[in-house]
């Protein structure tokens, strides 16, 4: 079976075709969206408009599984954080409003968001957790299954490392003491919220 992964995200696809790697053949063929010729299209801006992540990650990869005929893979991600009563959630990607903080790349005036909302919040009370919800959509049967991943941690008050991507350098993986950006990429993936949810999507397609 050909299965596209159906992201645009670079750092994401990145990391799923690291998982799947490493638990071995599943009985599939990955591929991106670039590998199938699907240029972007300014519909994309408007598939994750729901508030839960199943939702938004169904909307994509059933968007996605339209245009391309492919079984089809899309995950939807993001952090919830406990001392904002689970925000930014499905909002995560835009998170730190339009134009407040020039000159900084979307991921760090996220990141600046996220430790000025949490300004004066003291580390006991910085739990968080990221979410992923990897969601497969088979268009010859309609067949349709999401995989939840969920990884515990702490916002940091500052930025450490330079690995993973987007909120990797403020969030603490509380087991090992280092932020996701210090972690190694197989010791990431072992834990994180990606890593179950794609790992729990090749058992599935293996059966
Ligand atoms: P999505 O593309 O709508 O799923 O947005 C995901 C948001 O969550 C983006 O802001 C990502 O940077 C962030 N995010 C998701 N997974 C990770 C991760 O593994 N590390 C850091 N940030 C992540």
């Amino acid at each position: 079976m050909t299965l596209l992964l159906a992201t645009r995200s670079r750092h994401k696809a990145r990391e799923v075709e690291r998982i799947l790697a490493e638990v071995g053949d599943a009985g599939f063929r990955l591929v991106t969206l670039d590998d199938v010729s699907i240029p972007w299209s300014d519909t994309e801006e408007s598939l994750e408009p729901f508030e839960t992540f199943e939702e938004n990650a169904a909307s994509k990869a059933g968007y996605f599984a339209l245009r391309s005929g492919l079984p089809t893979v899309a995950d939807d991600s993001g952090l919830e954080v406990l001392a904002l009563n689970g925000r930014p959630g499905v909002r995560t990607k835009r998170f730190a409003p339009p134009g407040r903080y020039p000159g900084l790349t979307r991921d760090e005036a996220n990141n600046r968001h996220l430790l000025d909302s949490l300004g004066g919040v003291p580390s006991p009370d910085r739990g968080a957790r990221y979410v992923c919800v990897a969601c497969f959509i088979d268009p010859a049967n309609g067949n349709t299954a999401s995989f939840r991943g969920e990884a515990g941690g702490r916002i940091l008050v500052e930025p450490r490392g330079s690995g993973g991507f987007g909120y990797d350098p403020i969030f603490l993986d509380v087991r090992t003491g280092r932020s996701y950006a210090q972690l190694s990429p197989g010791e990431k993936d072992e834990q994180s919220h990606r890593g179950q949810a794609f790992r729990a999507l090749a058992a599935f397609l293996r059966t």
